[in-house]
C-alpha cells in the first residue's frame, strides 16, 4: 500500500479542511445547542462535490477513489460528526448503494439529485424490535398487481425527517431471517409514511435522528433495489462499506481531541509550568497521537482493498472497532487534560466524547464487529 498521497487526493482533502475551517467549525457547538445543522449545508457539500464522491461523473458523481473520500470523511468528522454523518448515510449508505444495485432508471431518477444535494437520502434497516439481529426485521411488504404495499416501523434512523428517499428494507417472502427481505427506494412523501424526530440524543445532537411509522405505504414495483429476496445482501454490501466511513470519522473525532489537547496543555499552567510540561499530561496526549495514526492506517487500509478491488468487509470491521473505540478514548483522554474545563460545554471535548460515543453503537455495535472479525478468522458463524 502506497502511503503517499496523489496530487488530486491532497487536493481534495485540502478543500475539505477549508471547508471545514470556514464553514463547519465555528457552529458545531451552536449547531449541537439547537439540536439542528443549519440545512443549508447540504446544498453546499453537493456544490464541493462531497456528496459525490465515487458515484461515476454520468449520474451526476465527482467520480474519485475511496481513498478519496475517507480523507473528505475524515475532514468533517474533524470538524463536526452531525455534519460527516450526513454525508456517510446520503451519499455512503444511500447513494452509492444505488450505483452498485440500482437499474437505470432507479440511477437517473436519485444520484443526480442526492450527488447534487438537492435530495438527502436515509438509510431504513434498525426496528423498535430488531436492532443488531437484523435479519430478524418484520416490517413487510406485500405485492399487490404491479406495486407493493409496506407497513411497519423504523427507529433511529439518520437523516430521517430530512431525507427526500428512504432506502427501505422490508419482508417480502415467508422465506426466515435474511432470505426473505428486499430492498426498496421510497420516496418520502409516499402516503402513509410518517416521520417522527427522536429528541434527546447524548451526542450528533446537530443530525436529524428519526422513527418511521409505514401505515399502507404503496411503491411501484420497480422501486425494489436489487433482486427480491436480497435485501439483506444489499444492506449488508452497504454497510461493510458505511462502517470504513465511520472510521474515517472517527479519525476526525480523535484529530480534533489531539488539537483540542495539544492547545489547552500548552497554556494552561499548574505547579508553575504548562501541563503540557507534566509527563502524566504528556502520557495522555501521546495516546491520543497513537490512536489517532493507527486508526487512520487501518481506515486507509480499507480504501486501499476497495480500490484495488480485492475483499474489504472483515478490514472494515476491525477498522470500525478499532477506530470508534479510539475516537472514545481519544476524546475521554482530551477532556481529562481539560481537566473540569473539559466538563463545562463551553469547551469543545465534551462535544467530542458525546459524540464519539455511539460511534461504537451504530452501523454493527463493538460486540457484533467482533462476531463479523471471529466469523473471517475461524469459519464459525457466532449468530
Ligand atoms: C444516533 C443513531 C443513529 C442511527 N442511525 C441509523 C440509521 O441511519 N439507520 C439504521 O437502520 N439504524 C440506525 N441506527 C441504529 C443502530 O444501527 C442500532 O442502534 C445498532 O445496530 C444496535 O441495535 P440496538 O440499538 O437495537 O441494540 P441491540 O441489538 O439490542 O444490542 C444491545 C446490546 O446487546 C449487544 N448484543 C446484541 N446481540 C449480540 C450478540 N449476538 N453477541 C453479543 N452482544 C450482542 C449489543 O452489542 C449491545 O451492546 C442508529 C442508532 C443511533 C443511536
Amino acid at each position: 500500500m502506497n502511503l503517499e498521497l496523489s496530487a488530486e487526493q491532497t487536493a481534495v482533502r485540502q478543500l475539505a479542511r477549508d471547508f471545514v475551517v470556514r464553514e463547519v467549525a465555528p457552529h458545531a457547538a451552536a449547531w449541537d445547542r439547537a439540536e439542528q445543522v443549519d440545512r443549508g449545508i447540504v446544498k453546499t457539500l453537493g456544490d464541493l462535490g462531497f456528496l459525490g464522491l465515487t458515484v461515476p461523473e454520468e449520474y451526476g458523481g465527482s467520480g474519485g477513489d475511496h481513498l478519496s473520500y475517507v480523507l473528505v470523511t475524515e475532514e468533517l468528522g474533524r470538524g463536526d460528526s452531525s455534519v460527516r454523518g450526513i454525508v456517510s448515510v446520503s451519499l455512503g449508505l444511500v447513494a452509492k448503494t444505488i450505483a452498485a444495485w440500482g437499474d437505470e432508471h432507479q440511477k437517473r431518477q436519485w444520484l443526480p439529485r442526492l450527488t447534487s444535494g438537492e435530495a438527502v437520502g436515509c438509510f431504513g434497516l434498525t426496528e423498535p424490535g430488531t436492532g443488531s439481529d437484523a435479519a430478524h426485521l418484520a416490517t413487510r411488504a406485500v405485492r399487490e398487481g404491479d406495486t407493493y404495499v409496506i407497513n411497519g416501523a423504523k427507529t433511529f434512523i439518520t437523516n430521517g425527517t430530512w431525507a427526500d428517499v428512504v432506502l427501505l428494507f422490508a419482508r417480502t417472502g415467508d422465506a426466515p431471517g435474511h432470505r426473505g427481505i428486499s430492498a426498496f427506494l421510497v420516496p418520502a412523501d409516499t402516503p402513509g409514511l410518517e416521520r417522527r424526530e427522536i429528541h434527546g440524543k447524548l451526542g450528533l445532537r446537530g443530525q436529524a435522528t428519526a422513527e418511521l411509522v409505514l401505515d399502507g405505504v404503496r411503491v411501484p414495483a420497480g422501486a425494489m433495489l436489487g433482486p427480491e429476496g436480497k435485501g439483506f445482501s444489499v444492506a449488508m454490501s452497504a454497510l461493510a462499506k458505511g462502517r470504513m466511513s465511520v472510521a474515517a470519522g472517527c479519525v476526525g473525532i480523535a484529530r480534533a481531541a489531539l488539537d483540542a489537547a495539544l492547545g489547552y496543555a500548552g497554556q494552561r499552567a499548574q505547579f508553575g509550568k504548562p501541563i503540557a510540561g507534566h509527563q502524566l499530561v504528556q502520557e495522555l496526549i501521546s495516546d491520543i497521537a497513537v490512536d489517532v495514526e493507527a486508526a487512520r492506517l487501518l481506515t486507509w487500509r480499507v480504501a486501499d482493498l476497495i480500490d484495488r478491488g480485492e475483499p474489504f468487509t472483515t478490514a472494515a470491521s476491525q477498522a470500525k472497532l478499532f477506530a470508534s473505540e479510539a475516537a472514545v478514548r481519544a476524546a475521554n483522554n482530551a477532556l481529562q487534560v481539560f481537566g473540569g474545563y473539559g466538563y463545562i460545554d463551553e469547551y469543545p471535548v465534551g462535544k467530542l466524547l458525546r459524540d464519539a460515543r455511539v460511534m461504537t453503537l451504530y452501523e454493527g455495535t463493538s460486540q457484533i464487529q467482533k462476531l463479523v472479525i471471529g466469523r473471517a478468522l475461524t469459519g464459525v458463524s457466532a449468530f
